[in-house]
């Protein structure tokens, strides 16, 4: 039966596909026995289950390809290793012919005793592991449910449902073939967003009685820039789906024509584009689609799903391949971003904080273990010999900070040239304007910084107080807000004042709708990921700067959201 529901999209983009439920509630699993004379039959349904996920296991590593190949490969690895647990498996066996319990219910109840025995640890990355346990024992038991691909064999034009995804899921996804994931929570703002943004994955979060309505091999259609989801989809859906097919088609084309267009105003003003970018695709859309350089790297992509620190060596080839990458426009890479709030298994950032957003992340983080810090200020410095580098410090509160950073950046480059290795010319400093109490207090770091890079991702949450991943404060969570707009507007003038230059890297800079808004405020330089780029161009190629300059004073008198969109509606 049709069924419509909305949620936010998150990577925009259409999919039409078959659903594959996932992360189907193991432990809400009811408990079931099962008759003596089950249980040869029961065994065999589990085993052949447990080989379904070893083999899709095993596809997985063989078909992976691409940036983040490593990462998800160890990842993987780990999850193979899990399923061939001899205590899990022994474990299962005995719950079924002992137990006598059904297959799904010995599923739970193994993964709950493993996942007690994991929280019980005292190490910070064996607790972690509860996290992968799950994944295992879902994948499992989705394999156990499966109507259609028993086999484990042919699984592209699939649509995930689940709850919530990880950035490492996404990406493992794909390379199954994935044409679209849907989630039942989840933010727009989440990590996961931005990589699937990315990926050019369609993401849909935050549609609430997803899993109650989705069934395995269910036929579904994803339109992740206007919100909706469509189970079934009747004869008219399917027409509506075909003709957005078209119209994206031919909008993409006539963008298309922008790509060695400059970014200039109607009025004659150049506006610098850089691209944030986090994998190695990232980096080759950027130049084709004409960037002016990356303005964001987030190297915490390095870090994220495995045990062991990337080694100089791999950072400093990493970032290398990004310079080179940028063929002599600047790579503009930001130190370790890490946290609570990420998946981290390195063990470096503390497993649970009661406030991960306000707890030891960003510059924190890289300030309190500094020969972690050191190794990649050595990695980055290593590779400005190969093309224009700045370095770009996340999560900076104020002055002490960055004093502590310019130490370290010194060190690094003295022990660099004792060593007798290659540095480039002077890579710029620059820090990321996040924490209010860093936007007010420009002043304090402008002998400092060669460049600020204002993340209104993390800026909006801070000064709102309203937490960036929090699904029902959507709608509390906006760009849009008078204190905002004020703000920035006072960053874009101290850096004109001082001669340093602002760009914008957060999500807001990459939604055309918020072109007029920055360009009245006084932006200059957009930092956005590759794959709306074409779209911002057009915004500003249509803009009459003057015209929106002269209307700045309006649109900071605006007391509300309201009338700051009706601002927007007479541009
Ligand atoms: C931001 O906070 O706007 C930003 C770009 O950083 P991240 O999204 O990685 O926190
Ligand atoms: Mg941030």
């Amino acid at each position: 039966m049709r069924r419509a529901l909305r949620g936010v999209g998150a990577s925009r983009g259409i999919a039409l596909g078959r659903a594959r439920v996932c992360q189907p509630q193991a432990l809400a699993v009811e408990e079931t026995r099962i008759e003596a004379g089950e249980v040869a039959g029961e065994l065999a349904r589990l085993h052949a289950a447990l080989d379904v996920a070893r083999a899709e296991l095993r596809g997985l590593r063989e078909r992976l390809h691409g940036a983040l190949a490593q990462e998800v490969g160890e990842f993987l690895d780990l999850h193979a290793m899990i399923l061939d647990d001899p205590e899990l498996l022994q474990g299962l066996d005995d719950l079924v012919r002992t137990g006598r319990y059904g297959a799904d219910y010995a599923l739970k109840l193994q993964r709950d005793r493993l996942a007690a025995v994991f929280e019980g640890m005292d190490d910070d990355y064996f607790r972690s592991r509860r996290e992968d346990l799950d994944h295992v024992i879902g994948r499992v038991h989705a394999a156990l449910h499966r109507r259609d691909n028993a086999n484990g064999a042919g699984l592209s034009g699939e649509i995930l449902v689940c709850e919530s995804v990880a950035p490492s899921e996404l990406a493992e996804w794909q390379a199954r073939g994935v044409v679209a994931v849907v989630t039942a929570t989840g933010s727009p703002l989440s990590h996961s967003a931005i990589l699937a943004r990315s990926l050019h994955l369609p993401l849909l979060v935050n549609v609430g009685d997803l899993l109650a309505h989705a069934n395995d091999g269910d036929a579904m259609m994803v339109d992740a820039s206007s919100g909706e989801v469509v189970l079934e989809p009747s004869a008219e859906d399917l027409a509506r789906y075909h003709a957005r097919q078209a119209q994206i088609g031919r909008e993409r084309a006539q963008l298309a024509r922008l790509r060695r267009q400059p970014t200039r105003t109607r009025d004659g003003v150049d506006i610098r584009l850089y691209a944030n970018a986090e994998s190695r695709e990232d980096v080759a859309e950027a130049h084709a689609q004409g960037a002016d350089g990356v303005g964001l790297y987030r190297t915490e992509f390095l870090f994220l799903q495995r045990r062991e620190l990337p080694t100089e060596e791999e950072q400093f080839l990493a970032y290398r391949d990004l310079v080179l990458g940028m063929a002599g426009r600047v790579a503009t890479i930001r130190t370790l971003d890490l946290g609570a709030d990420k998946a981290d298994h390195t063990g470096l950032a503390l497993r649970s904080e009661p406030n991960p957003a306000l707890g030891l992340r960003g510059v924190r983080l890289s300030l309190a273990h500094p020969a972690l810090f050191l190794t990649q200020l050595r990695a980055i410095l290593r590779a400005s010999a190969y093309g224009p580098v700045r370095i770009l410090v996340p999560m900076v509160s104020g002055r002490e900070e960055m004093l502590q950073v310019c130490e370290l950046l010194e060190q690094a480059r003295d022990g660099l040239a004792a060593e007798g290795l290659q540095v480039g010319p002077v890579a710029e400093l620059g820090a990321m304007i996040e924490v209010p109490a860093a936007a007010l207090g420009l002043g304090d770091i402008v002998d400092l910084v060669d460049f600020v890079s204002v993340g209104t991702n993390d800026l909006v949450q801070y000064l709102l107080a309203t937490d960036r991943n929090h699904e029902s404060l959507a709608e509390l969570y906006t760009p849009r807000h008078p204190a905002v707009l004020r703000l920035l507007a006072e960053v874009f003038a101290f850096g004109r004042r001082n001669g340093i230059p602002v760009a914008v890297c957060g999500e807001m800079a990459g939604e055309a709708a918020n072109v007029p808004l920055l360009l009245a405020l006084g932006l200059r330089d957009f930092s956005l990921h590759p794959s709306t780029l074409l779209e911002v161009r057009k915004a500003i190629r249509e803009a009459d700067l003057g015209s929106l300059r002269r209307r700045s004073g309006t649109l900071l008198r605006c007391h509300d959201r309201a009338a700051i969109e009706r601002w927007l509606e007479r541009c």
